[in-house]
């Protein structure tokens, strides 16, 4: 099976494909058990000076609520991943194949910022290959972060966020359950 029989894009894809695709379904809220994301502050924080990444596991419910059910770190293979992140191609494709085998869909990735910036970067939108899809970033809490928007969670002294990279960076909001 071809990687893209998987369901999963080229890294090379930018902002006119956004513009172009009007099958996206906007995602408001992402449903995660805060064991999955206190795993995520775990992984962040294992990697203090590179970027973590990978793919998370779930559902689709109605009304732009994504579920999600299970985490999927896949090794973090760009050239400086200080401050990129590439998914190892074939960790990516044993990992898609588990999320399908649990009757699961791809409904999120995540990746780190160990250094910042606390929100998307502009490479992060003009490099994404899951425009339908969560994506959660792990960053420390910046001491003028005052005010947690409803797309961020805090665990200690990490930060997990949540956002659609549709065109612009959509906050989706976090519910922790
Ligand atoms: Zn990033």
């Amino acid at each position: 099976m071809v990687a893209s029989e998987l369901g999963f894009s080229s890294h090379v894809m930018n902002y006119q494909y956004f513009n172009i695709d009007r099958n996206i379904k906007i995602i408001h809220q992402l449903h995660i058990a805060r064991l999955h994301l206190y795993h995520l502050r775990q992984l962040a924080e294992e990697y203090p000076t590179q970027e973590i990444c990978g793919l998370i596991g779930g559902t689709f419910g109605n009304d732009g609520i994504v579920f999600a059910s299970a985490i999927y770190p896949i090794q973090n293979v760009a050239k400086n991943p200080k401050v990129a992140f590439r998914l190892d191609e074939r960790q990516q494709i044993k990992a898609l194949y588990e999320i399908m085998s649990m009757g699961l869909e791809l409904v999120g990735i995540f990746h780190s910022h160990p250094f910042g910036p606390s929100r998307p970067s502009e490479s992060d939108l003009r490099l994404c290959a899951y425009p339908q899809v969560v994506n959660c970033i792990i960053f420390p809490l910046q001491e003028d972060d005052v005010l947690l928007m409803p797309n961020c969670y805090q665990v200690e002294k990490m930060i997990i966020g949540a956002w659609q990279f549709v065109g612009t960076a959509h906050p989706v909001t976090l519910v922790a359950c």
